[in-house]
């Protein structure tokens, strides 16, 4: 068997809230982890969850726990009795560990939440460090510059832990509501959808192709994005709409140097009603201010004046290598970069209207009569869970 400790991230911050702030995290770790055993064993305590499993299974239960939200780190963990003989046993177990992983400085950090214990926080890292020194004298404490820090927390019962990993942070799905994602090809929006659910919203997706003027294979790259973004998000209904209808009656009517700030009005125009069908609270996109010729600031209120939901945009003041940092840590950037055209490139006019009005942005969209073919693309809708 083997335990891992859960240290549960910004809840203490959460005043009233953090009881229902908790039951969520909770209740969303018990979701995930029943799908990879049944028998997992659970503990909640105040500041650490505890959950327990064959070690068998500790592949698949890593693999989630690098995705969920909620959480500042987690580690394997000795855990063992109450005892000064049993807590330096521990130590000496760790620092083996640590020996065979080429570590040779480090330190020891304790921590009393039981008052009760014969040690105190400090005899405790001294008797510890001791310990492990005696047992391996290639290792050394180092207290300014250690490789790796043995953990010791004397609690309900004592824990001894070393290394573990950095979570993902953030508050848990569930908790703020449900946003929807509009969801390219590229490298921005699953970065945006993984941001907001790190503020606890659940998140739908909407993805707009113009097959066969698109591939199957731009489209399957989405899907596939989706599911990378949805490990993370307590999974992704993922809804695909045809607009090639729409692209194409925006080619045939309107200014071609309009086409692109129209094609975004019309999106965001279906992104909406979909969103109002399945209680979506607000729009949620990857665009950051002045990347591209649709996303400055004028731009982006033409294509969000004729909306009554809000849109978010979380990587509105990021550049692009701060994105693409954030891409490769989620695991999305490698598939983001497969070279498929997406449906905004295909029509996209080699001079845009880079400050566009937006009463003359609004004339010219009315003139492409769109509700119709919006409405068509709707009802034909592919969802993927
Ligand atoms: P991304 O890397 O996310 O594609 P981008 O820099 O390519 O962003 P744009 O193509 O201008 O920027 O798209 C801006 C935003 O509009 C995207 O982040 C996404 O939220 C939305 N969007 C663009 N194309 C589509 C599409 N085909 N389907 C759904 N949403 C889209
Ligand atoms: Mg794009």
């Amino acid at each position: 068997m083997i335990t891992w400790l859960l240290k549960p991230s910004e809840l203490t911050l959460k005043g009233e809230n953090r009881k229902s702030f908790e039951g969520a995290l909770k209740s969303n770790i018990q979701r995930l982890l029943a799908k990879v055993d049944e028998k997992i064993k659970y503990k909640f305590t105040a500041g650490r969850y505890y959950i327990q499993a064959a070690e068998e299974k500790s592949k698949e239960i890593e693999n989630i726990l690098s995705h969920l939200i909620g959480i500042s780190g987690w580690a394997r963990t000795i855990t063992c009795e109450k005892t000064p003989d049993a807590v330096l046993a521990a130590c000496v177990e760790e620092g083996k560990k640590l020996y065979n992983n080429g570590v040779r400085a480090f330190k020891i950090d304790a921590r009393r939440t039981d008052k009760s214990f014969p040690l105190t926080s400090y005899e405790l890292c001294c008797e510890g460090g001791n310990a492990v020194t005696n047992a391996f004298c290639e290792l050394e404490v180092d207290i300014h510059k250690p490789q790796d820090i043995i953990r010791i927390e004397i609690r309900e019962k004592a824990f001894v832990y070393s290394g573990g990993e950095k979570g993902n942070g953030g508050l848990p799905v569930g908790t703020a509501g449900r946003g929807m994602l509009l969801l390219s090809g590229g490298i921005d929006s699953p970065v945006a959808g993984f941001l907001m659910a790190s503020r606890g919203m659940s998140i739908d997706a909407i993805h707009f192709h113009a097959y066969p003027y698109t591939s199957l294979e731009a489209k399957q790259k989405v899907i596939e994005l989706s599911k990378l973004t949805g490990a993370y998000c307590m999974g992704i209904h993922l809804y695909i709409l045809n607009f090639t209808k729409v692209q194409l009656r925006i080619k045939e009517r309107a200014p071609y140097p309009w086409t692109t700030i129209l094609l975004r009005m019309a999106m965001m125009e279906a992104a909406e009603k979909a969103a109002k069908k399945i209680k979506c609270k607000c729009l949620i996109t990857g665009e950051s201010l002045s990347q591209v010729a649709s996303q400055t600031i004028e731009n982006l209120t033409c294509t969000q004046s004729r909306l009554t939901l809000p849109v978010l945009r979380p990587l509105i003041g990021f550049n692009k290598e701060e994105i693409i940092k954030k891409a490769r840590q989620i695991g999305t950037f490698e598939t983001s970069i497969q070279p498929y055209q997406d449906c905004c490139t295909l029509f996209s006019p080699p001079h845009p209207v880079l400050h566009g009005d937006v009463n003359e942005a609004n004339d010219l969209y009315e003139k492409l009569e769109l509700p119709e073919l919006i409405d068509e693309a709707l009802s034909d809708y592919e969802l993927i869970k």
